[in-house]
């Protein structure tokens, strides 16, 4: 089954559940029909001349999924495992999470399939602009609205807007909006790029409040980029003790505990955790990638790519809780396991929702001419997602269903409501 038919499915698993809850069998169809088929599949072949004076073609995505909340929006990843079948599945989780938390936004991906480290400064810079030139016509703060995602960065984004802006032709800052996360000097916003581990913690702290659970609690993270370093900081600021930290060719495990500000230092120097100089005295030894899904913890968050547990590795998961941090790290199948065993899962469209939600400040501030303290940002985007997490505790005890569930039956929800009031086709 491909990733997105495997989003589907799951999607489909709430459509009984919102006919039941009296509404029209007929119009439900229509919004399931809608929402299984992106608006619009934009499909790119970006020429780079290489350093070296070759000419190479590197295939882009933009998937603009569904804007019946408000303009598209979503990030852009560089990886070579990128296709139309993955972009096509995060542009729906986009219009998900967006629906979810009640933002006016609607759903969108995008991509190119490219390795970003083997491209140079420059060869990555003329990439990305040549990426903005492609899909000028689609995009701006009132159409579809990029951000960053795996291997794109605040950097890139000033790259695109300002190639965004000079095909426009204005620099003023309203239309800086057509990205965001970007750098601060070019008009970013304080938190953006801690703001998906930021939304980890929050859900996470309202989670273990609701089931009571006390403090050390041990966490293993897998992967350990943007999100997979911020979400290890706020939570070891709050006293979780983190056992285990892998990248994509290494970890790290001790049970004393270890700190992700002096982890970080050392990916950022080696790039990976490769040659990871083990501390004996900290009890450090080193762990292979898979290991991360044996360890005795109480809870795992899986922080890189998709489709990471699946029926192969459910049943070695000895934690409580997952946090989805990454997009669609389970597959079907190990999902049914999972909650066979009764480990709770926060479904990715609710643990890293925090990303988008900054982002649509970013676009406020940038639209509004303002600037947002980072106290502001995390004290919105703390109310926002305290109150997302309730809904969804709620729902999920009044359905007696999985915070899967729940979270899509509330996004299903808006979106439905939002379809009524603009009539059909
Ligand atoms: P990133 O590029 O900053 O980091 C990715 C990390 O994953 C790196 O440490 C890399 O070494 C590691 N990795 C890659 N392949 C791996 C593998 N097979 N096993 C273990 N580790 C591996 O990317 P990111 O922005 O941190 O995104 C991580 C995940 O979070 C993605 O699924 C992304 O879609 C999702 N996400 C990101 C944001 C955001 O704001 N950046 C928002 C929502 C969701």
């Amino acid at each position: 089954m491909s990733i997105y038919e495997n989003t589907l499915k799951r999607l489909e698993e709430i459509k009984d559940l919102i006919i039941e809850k009296g509404e029209s069998e007929n119009k439900v169809d229509e919004v399931f029909q809608i929402l299984k088929i992106p608006q619009r599949i934009i499909k790119v072949n970006l020429p780079l001349r290489k350093d070296n004076g070759k000419l190479e073609i590197y295939e882009g995505y933009r998937v603009q999924h569904n804007n019946f909340l408000g303009p598209y929006k979503g990030g852009i990843r560089y990886l070579l495992q990128v296709d139309e079948d993955e972009i096509k599945t995060l542009a729906l989780l986009m219009t998900l999470k967006c629906a979810l938390v009640n933002l006016p936004l609607g759903g969108a991906k995008g991509g190119i399939k490219v390795d970003p480290k083997a491209l140079s400064e420059n060869e990555l810079e003329k990439l990305s602009r040549e990426y903005v030139r492609k899909i000028y016509d689609f995009i701006g703060p009132d159409k579809d609205i990029p951000a960053p995602d795996i291997n794109t960065n605040s950097k890139i984004m000033d790259w695109m807007v300002d190639e965004y802006l000079k095909i426009k032709g204005e620099k003023k800052e309203v239309f800086k909006a057509a990205f965001t996360g970007k750098s601060l000097e070019n008009d970013g916003i304080e938190g953006r790029e801690e703001a998906t581990g930021k939304g980890g913690e929050i859900i996470l702290e309202a989670l273990i409040k609701k089931l009571g659970l006390k403090k050390p609690l041990t966490v293993a993270i897998q992967g350990f980029g943007n999100v997979g370093y911020n979400v290890a900081k706020f939570l070891y600021k709050r006293g979780y003790k983190i056992i285990a930290i892998t990248d994509s060719k290494a970890g790290i495990y001790s049970k004393n505990g270890l700190n992700p500000e002096m982890m970080i230092i050392w990916k950022k120097e080696k790039g990976s955790f490769d040659d990871y100089k083990i501390s004996k005295s900290n009890s450090e030894y080193k762990i292979k990638n898979e290991e991360i899904f044996n360890l005795e913890v109480d809870v795992l968050i899986p922080a890189a790519i998709e489709n990471v547990i699946t029926g192969n590795n459910a049943n070695n998961i000895k934690s409580k809780i997952i946090l989805e941090m990454a997009n669609n790290p389970l597959t079907e199948e190990a999902e049914k396991i999972l909650d066979s065993r009764g480990i709770l899962i926060v479904p990715d469209i609710l643990a890293n929702v925090g990303g988008v939600i900054v982002s649509y400040f970013e676009m406020l501030q940038n639209i509004e001419g303002k600037r947002w303290s980072k106290e502001k940002v995390f004290k919105e985007l703390t109310n926002i997602l305290e109150n997302t997490f309730q809904e969804v505790w709620q729902i999920s005890k009044k359905f007696n269903t999985n915070f899967r569930k729940a979270s899509l039956f509330l996004a299903v929800k808006r979106i439905y409501k939002r379809y009524l009031e603009l009539g059909s086709y």
